[in-house]
């Protein structure tokens, strides 16, 4: 075991193969090249296509993949990790909740109190209420979108720790310069080490410095963003 080695990965990437600009070879070699990310996760809108493809082609690098999905339930996205098969849209946040828990997966509530966050318009006592009836496993309390900032501080806030749930931090990068902004810290350095850090409640949600740039990247590509989703809209619509 590596007791002492903590590593990063960004567990929220876009790809083509829903909203997401890059492709997902250039994605890999822009983890390999300029990042220092140990495990990165795809987690494309209501598919698991472009991260089998991304799973496919691991053996080239030297970063792991973990194969994911945002699934849009009927009140906001959930992020399911280690997905073997893709968990259809537009079911309640239970019921996919219990598909990713059927398929050995993790559960990851991304931006929990942004407008599509299925916290969203919780107040606190109703978000602590909610939390214990609810079987996820991470919450997202670090997402590197711009316009998530104040949701972001109320994520890190409401997350007090003791309710058993995981903190994690991930870019839900659309270009391949957001890749890595926001990010996972975990113990160890490839996926199983991640997966136990995540259920041993140790991951701790990071920024890298030059978010301004990125913010600022970020609103240039919003256009090209809402073509590539229009393109591929019966994934990535809302729901
Ligand atoms: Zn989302
Ligand atoms: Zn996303």
């Amino acid at each position: 075991m590596h007791a002492d080695t903590w590593s990063k990965a960004d567990l929220h990437i876009h790809s083509n193969h829903s909203d997401g600009l890059a492709r997902i070879p250039e994605i890999m070699d822009w983890v390999e090249k300029r990042t220092d990310l140990s495990v990165i996760a795809i987690t494309d809108h209501n598919t698991i296509e472009g991260a089998l493809f991304a799973k496919s082609l691991e053996d080239l690098y030297g970063f792991e993949v973990i194969v994911g999905e945002e699934v849009s339930t009927r009140s906001g996205h959930i992020i399911g990790l280690w997905l073997n098969e893709t968990i259809p849209a537009g079911m309640s946040v239970v019921e996919t909740l219990a598909a990713i828990h059927e398929q050995g997966g993790v559960a990851i509530v991304p931006h929990p109190f942004s407008p599509r966050g299925i916290f969203g318009p919780l107040g606190r006592t109703e978000f602590l209420n909610t939390v214990n009836d609810l079987a996820f496993h991470a919450l997202e309390v670090y997402n590197s979108i711009p316009y998530l900032v104040w949701a972001n501080s109320v994520a890190a806030k409401m997350f007090t720790g003791g309710q058993g749930i995981a903190a994690t931090g991930g870019s839900d990068a659309h270009v391949l310069q957001g890749i890595g902004t926001g990010c996972t810290l975990f113990r160890g350095s490839n996926a199983e080490d991640l997966r136990r850090s995540i259920e041993n409640l140790e991951t701790r949600a990071s920024a890298t410095r030059g978010g301004l740039n990125v913010a600022l990247r970020y609103t240039f590509s919003i256009p090209r963003i809402r073509r590539q989703r229009s393109l591929n809209w019966e994934r990535c619509k809302a729901r």
